[in-house]
């Protein structure tokens, strides 16, 4: 497969899609436009240079869309169908995907500045994603036995209706993936609403699944600004589960909607991860791995290692190292085929991240590595140099989510005062602890306070291993595992005294 693309290379597919202008939305099977006619525009991050214009839903537009996928609920065969059925239609919607992977990764990249080679493995993920909850709704029991003296019980489990899926912008599709597969593998229907910045790949999605055969309504893409058409769809009384991907602060909005509506959400937001590097590493090899997590999708990770607690011993070395690899990053555009980073999604992001830079320097950080503004040749994008800060853990750069190529560096001479560091956070999504002793790395993953913890690697995501945050970074988790794929399923008991 290719790596080498550029604009001048788009897959006809490709251009012709975007050629289709204003994009629409996905109702029912249906393309649907804002009854106002308002649109809003997507850029490539890389380029500055306008996709598509794509249409601005209103309020009364999403709750069409909430209806419908309640009505597929009612009316098609979709909750109703054997789950070897289901199974068989999901595994045809991840073939077509499959089939289409180039085009969905161009998309992709195009839309959220993603390295063209990331955009392929995230658009695989999500393939990966729905055959897993595919095969596992196969092997679950849907009605059990229970042992009850006295009486003959039973417990049966039935898919809840239609379910809100809210996304972010930083893995557009990988996060559809994540969302919507069990939902949609134990018989519910969906309505998506990705983010503004990178709406694209999830319209291309919703047109594939159409073709693939899974039943109109069950799923369903809402276009729209947040504060219009997101709000509109967390407010949704209709909905039987909200599931939010995002930043805290609009997650915390979700929530109060979903709950003056008692509807159950789950929430997956922010974080500030940390790397725990002890003293007898390979300090190359961890400086190489933790570049590598920094500069991925240029820092706009939501799990990633920002604040690097590192063994006063082999400190220095280690920054050394670190800041060599950090120097050589190639940024560039992101269908280029040499860039190792692509821009940030857009200019707000890249202010947001350089004012983090001049904030963390004012309240004393040192700045180890200046990053800043990257210049691409013949590209008006927003690009950034990787940057690393030092200092003390309390400062405003090492507490709050940057979301970009900045990492934060601090030093620690015992594992409990490492711990106690790593654990001093607002957040609680994922941290990785750094040591070739496997038991003392067991020890202090096991008392971080977080959703996950890696021991020597940062962002691994298998299938089956619940993924989640804690605190300021969600509540609900479970997902990628059968934890998330149980929660889309309501119990009911039946029972009849002997
Ligand atoms: P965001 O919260 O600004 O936006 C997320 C989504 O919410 C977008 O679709 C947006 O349109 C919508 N939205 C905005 N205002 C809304 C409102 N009033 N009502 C309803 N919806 C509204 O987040 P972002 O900037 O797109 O993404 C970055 C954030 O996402 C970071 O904090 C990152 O850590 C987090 N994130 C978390 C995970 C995870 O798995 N925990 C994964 C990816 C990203």
């Amino acid at each position: 497969m290719s790596t080498a693309l550029d604009q001048q290379q788009l897959l006809p597919e490709v251009t012709e899609f975007l050629a289709g202008g204003p994009l629409k939305a996905r109702i029912g099977g249906k393309e649907v436009a804002s009854s106002g006619g308002a649109t809003f525009e997507t850029y490539d991050p890389g380029s500055g240079k306008k996709l598509a214009d794509i249409c601005d839903l209103q309020a009364e537009e999403v709750d069409r869309a909430v209806e419908a996928g309640a009505q597929a609920f009612r009316e098609t065969n979709w909750a109703k169908m054997p789950a070897n059925e289901r199974s068989a239609l999901l595994h045809r919607f991840a073939e077509e995907i499959q089939n289409r992977i180039e085009i969905f990764a161009q998309i992709e990249s195009l839309d959220a500045g993603k390295i063209y080679g990331q955009a392929v493995g995230d658009v695989q993920n999500l393939i990966d994603t729905l055959r897993y909850f595919a095969d596992l709704a196969q092997n679950v029991q849907y009605r059990t036995t229970l042992a009850v003296q006295g009486h003959e019980a039973w417990q049966v489990r039935h898919p809840w209706g239609v379910c809100g899926f809210i996304f972010p912008w930083n893995f557009p599709l990988l996060l559809i993936g994540w969302g919507i597969s069990p939902a949609l593998a134990a018989g519910n229907t969906v309505v998506i609403k990705p983010a503004e910045d990178t709406t694209l790949s999830a319209l291309y999605l919703a047109k594939v699944a159409k073709e693939a055969g899974i039943p109109d309504g069950v799923i369903n893409v809402v276009t729209g600004v947040g504060p219009t058409a997101g709000a509109a769809l967390a407010n949704n009384p209709q909905l039987q589960r909200m599931s939010f991907t995002g930043s805290p602060e609009v997650g915390r909005l979700v929530a109060e909607s979903c709950a003056r509506n008692l509807v159950p959400v789950k929430l997956e937001l922010g974080g500030k991860g940390a790397a725990v590097v002890c003293d007898d590493v390979n300090i190359a090899e961890t400086a190489e791995k933790l570049v590598g997590a920094i500069t991925f999708n240029a820092g706009q990770v939501c799990c990633d290692a920002t604040r690097w607690i590192v063994h006063s011993k082999i400190y220095d070395q280690f920054v050394d190292e670190c800041v060599a690899r950090m120097k050589n990053v190639v940024v560039g555009y992101q269908l280029s085929g040499q860039a190792q980073m692509g821009p940030v999604v857009s200019e707000k992001q890249r202010l947001r991240i350089l004012d983090y830079l001049k904030r963390g320097q004012a309240e004393g950080a040192e700045l180890v590595l200046e990053g800043g503004l990257a210049e691409v040749a013949g590209r008006e994008g927003h690009y950034l140099k990787p940057a690393l800060l030092a200092g003390s853990l309390y400062n405003v750069a090492a507490r709050e989510e940057i979301f970009g190529p900045v990492a934060y560096l601090s030093t620690f001479d015992n594992d409990d005062q490492a711990i106690q560091m790593a654990n001093n956070t607002d957040y609680g999504l994922a941290n990785s602890v750094w040591s070739t002793d496997l038991d003392r790395a067991s020890r202090v993953a096991e008392v971080l306070c977080a959703g996950n913890a890696w021991i020597n690697a940062h962002n691994v995501f298998p299938h089956g291993v619940p993924y989640g945050g804690v605190h300021k970074s969600g509540m609900g988790g479970g997902v990628l595992s059968a934890d998330t794929l149980r929660d889309y399923w309501r119990t009911m008991s039946v029972v009849r005294p002997l």
